[in-house]
């Protein structure tokens, strides 16, 4: 699987549309954040699973799959781009197959069939499932297949995967969200959230374990919203602490919480449970009430405030991060001196700092009091020199305190810590942050198909 940078190299194009043992050949190119890292496991184990082999990045492979994002700006202008990039190639190479997926091609559907007319399979954010099906129909009737559904066919994570990593796994708990962030099309293309059954969750942490996985990161656009689709507002905690019980798996991660849900049985949780790691990665997108609430983030400061109040009374040596977004519509001056105030407070260890930009599609793009460019940059650079000066002195400070908790916790969790770690690697990425890339030096793994569990505690 590929990430943003296309390799694309033309002379293999021109090779056998086979790899030596006689089979078509797949490449997942993916954009965007960690559940489309997720997903693309999944594309990438379906095609494996339908006699497909995966080629190295930098080779042109018979089929190659687009898993698009719709939230970074410009998003269409680049997949255009690539799109036309790989006309040439695909007409040197006979059979060779474009598909494209993922939240562009959710919003955009027929409209990429019709600005790039060799891509030969469209396919949304709900049927994933289909990529398959939806090739062999294309290269059958020699036609281009355009199949978006409006709700969720088939939880992605019942599909079969091939992992990028032999002992870090992701595992999505929910797909969708509920919220209406103004910045955010997220709701509008992953649609409302569906829950997976905790016995589902936790039957494919141990299938993982049992492969071998040692650390897994629990992936929802909200996981504190978790349980809201079956009616149990403390399932996420509990989900947690049965994350604790499972032999072998040394590290729980998670990602994102919403300060809106987040409830103090889930640091509780956090708290007691050896094996999930002592960070927090909650995003704030702004410390001004006014801008909040244009945002339609429904909480507040204090409430934001309180949260790290009581996830550091409870886990001292909490590495906590963040998201803020700049130069949101009508953000004054008195706006952002909120959000200075408010990282100063904080005292965060890192965060991913934005600049707003319009995304087409969402309410904000066309709220009044869009802001220069030159405003933007200005308010950016003078957040990023406080959050760099913040962080470099939290991270000093807090070096010895993590490296001696980081033992506290992996003797309780009767695990090593990793060697030479002097501090916890935070948990990273959010439903609006840049999605961290697991590490890949690992070989690569079989298809996995996941056994169901009961669908209950
Ligand atoms: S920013 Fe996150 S919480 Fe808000 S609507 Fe988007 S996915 Fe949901």
């Amino acid at each position: 699987m590929t990430t943003t940078a296309d390799h694309l190299q033309l002379s293999p194009a021109e090779r056998s549309s086979t790899d030596s043992a006689g089979r078509r050949t797949y490449q997942v190119r993916t954009y965007g954040c960690q559940m489309n890292v997720h997903d693309s496991e999944r594309l990438s184990g379906l095609l494996e699973d339908a006699g497909y082999d995966r080629v190295e990045d930098g080779d042109v492979a018979d089929v190659v799959v687009f898993n698009t994002c719709a939230v970074r700006e410009n998003a269409d202008n680049k997949l255009y781009g690539n799109l036309g990039h790989l006309a040439s190639v695909k007409a040197k190479r006979q059979g060779m197959q474009i598909a494209v997926g993922g939240c562009l091609a959710q919003k955009d559907r027929s409209e990429i069939t019709r600005r790039a007319p060799w891509v030969d399979v469209v396919f949304g954010t709900h049927n994933i499932g289909s990529l398959p099906a939806l090739l062999e129909r294309a290269r059958v009737n020699h036609e281009a297949q355009v199949e978006i559904l409006e709700s969720l066919d088939v939880f992605p994570s019942t599909l079969p995967a091939r992992r990028e990593s032999a002992y870090a796994a992701w595992v999505a708990i929910s797909v969708g969200c509920n919220n209406t962030c103004t910045f955010c099309i997220v709701p509008a293309l992953r649609g409302t959230e569906k829950d997976r059954r905790p016995g589902d969750v936790l039957a494919e942490i141990e299938a993982l374990v049992a492969e071998g996985v040692i650390e897994v990161t629990l992936l929802g656009q909200n996981v504190n919203s978790y349980g809201v689709g079956f009616g149990d507002r403390l399932a996420f905690g509990k989900l947690l602490r049965a994350c604790g019980e499972i032999d072998g798996l040394e590290r729980v991660r998670f990602t994102s919480p919403h300060p809106r849900d987040f409830t103090d049985d889930v640091i509780a949780a956090m708290a007691e449970t050896p094996n999930v790691m002592p960070s927090l990665h909650m995003p704030l997108q702004s410390g001004s009430n006014a801008m909040l609430k244009a945002m339609k983030r429904s909480y507040r400061r204090d409430r934001y405030l309180g949260i790290l109040d009581r996830v550091r009374t409870a886990i001292p040596d909490a590495a906590i991060t963040t998201d803020i977004i700049v130069g949101f519509p009508g953000e004054t001056e008195a706006d952002f001196d909120d959000t200075m105030s408010l990282v100063r407070e904080a005292r965060f260890s890192g965060a991913f700092t934005f600049q707003y930009s319009k995304r087409p599609g969402t309410p904000a793009a066309t709220m009044p009091g869009q802001l220069s460019r030159k405003v933007v940059q200005e308010r950016y650079e003078r957040l990023v020199a406080l959050v760099n000066e913040i962080t470099w002195a939290e991270n000093q400070r807090s070096r010895v305190t993590r490296s001696r908790c980081w033992s506290a916790r992996a003797r309780a969790a009767r695990t090593p810590p990793p060697p030479g770690s002097p501090a916890v690697p935070a948990t990273t990425g959010s439903c609006t942050s840049p999605r961290v890339d697991m590490p890949t030096e690992a070989p690569a793994l079989p298809v996995r198909r996941l056994r169901s569990g009961p669908a209950t505690w």
